[in-house]
């Protein structure tokens, strides 16, 4: 049949992973190893403010930890390192330079506060749509501003409806002018934006397969574009439901006693397996299982498709013995 399946996971190490980066990165690894498929791990660790190596470490070890394994990538290595985005802004470099070279990309003098200004109405999500009053700037516009600040880059994106078809949620479009804008691609600081690093990683890594959290769902028609643009082939996409804490609001890093410090003491890898597994439909109770015994039953079918809460019983508590 088809080629073979190169999925990833590609987390942050911004800070320990919580529950949610957890279930994100089983069902990557299910969905890679029941197609036989080669697991790539790439460390996401372009933000130098907010990323650390030891953040990293740990982030690897608690998924060696759990039983989920990865044949290329960090630790590991591979053909297509290195698999640290920050040991990679060479190529950034040079996937920038060629949209430049096309006249896709435009300096944005805005600060922060005038982004957020000149942006048009703001989105149920939260996201802001830049109205790209740096679009058309003159170049003598620009050199004067540039001598007052350094500029981010964006690109320019079309009047465009861009479309896929999600392996887990089915067709999603968007509107590239309306509900993107031109986006960031290079900071004000000169760090290369996640929207032209992870296309430019997924290119070069030959990712066919991105299975990632459902907040990215929103980025994909803009990812899509920048494929285009690069001249790569896009892979396709699966976005997992978010986990939600009791109270309805999205699990994060700061949501201590569902991070993984908190979730290895009181639980196995087994024990903690099973309550993913659980709420990632993939088993009718909570008991402890290996990864690897999910593989031969996985199926995408049984995976939810609209966030979940985390039942905090579930996560306080011991409740079986391994
Ligand atoms: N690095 C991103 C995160 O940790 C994920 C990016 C992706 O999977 O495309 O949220």
């Amino acid at each position: 049949m088809g080629e073979k399946i190169r999925g990833r996971f590609a987390p942050s190490p911004s800070g320990r992973m919580h529950l949610g980066n957890l279930f994100t990165a089983l069902l990557a690894w299910l969905s890679v190893r029941s197609a036989g498929g080669t697991m790539v791990l790439r460390m996401e660790d372009l933000d130098p403010d907010r990323c650390r190596p030891e953040y990293a470490r740990a982030l690897a070890e608690d998924l060696a930890w759990l039983g989920l394994d990865w044949d290329e990538g960090y630790g590991v290595g591979g053909p297509h390192g290195p698999y640290l985005q920050s040991r990679r802004t060479e190529y950034y470099a040079a996937c920038f330079g060629r949209l430049e070279e096309k006249g896709l990309v435009y300096p944005c003098f805005c600060t922060r506060a005038e982004r957020l200004a000149a942006s048009a109405p703001h989105r149920a999500d939260g996201r802001t749509v830049y109205d790209g009053r740096c679009r058309d700037r003159t170049e003598e516009e620009r050199a004067a501003l540039a001598r007052a600040r350094r500029p981010a880059w964006r690109v320019r994106v079309p009047e465009e409806r861009v479309s896929f078809v999600d392996g887990h949620l089915g067709p999603f479009a968007e509107d590239l002018a309306r509900d993107c804008g031109d986006f960031i691609v290079r900071r004000s600081d000169g760090v290369y934006a996640y929207q032209l690093a992870v296309v430019a990683d997924d290119g070069a890594m030959e990712i066919n397969q991105v299975v990632r959290g459902e907040d990215l769902l929103t980025s994909t028609p803009c990812q899509l574009y920048l494929y285009r643009l690069l001249g790569r082939s896009a892979p396709r996409f699966f976005h997992v439901p978010l986990l939600l804490s009791e109270d309805g609001r999205r699990l994060s890093k700061r949501d201590g006693d569902l991070n993984m410090v908190a979730l290895r003491e009181r639980f196995s890898p087994q024990e903690l397996t099973g309550r993913l597994a659980f709420l990632a439909g993939l088993a009718e109770k909570p008991n402890p299982v290996r990864p690897s015994e999910l593989i031969s039953t996985f199926s995408w079918a049984n995976v939810p498709r609209s966030d979940r809460a985390v039942p905090s019983a579930l996560f306080s508590e011991r409740t079986s013995s391994t």
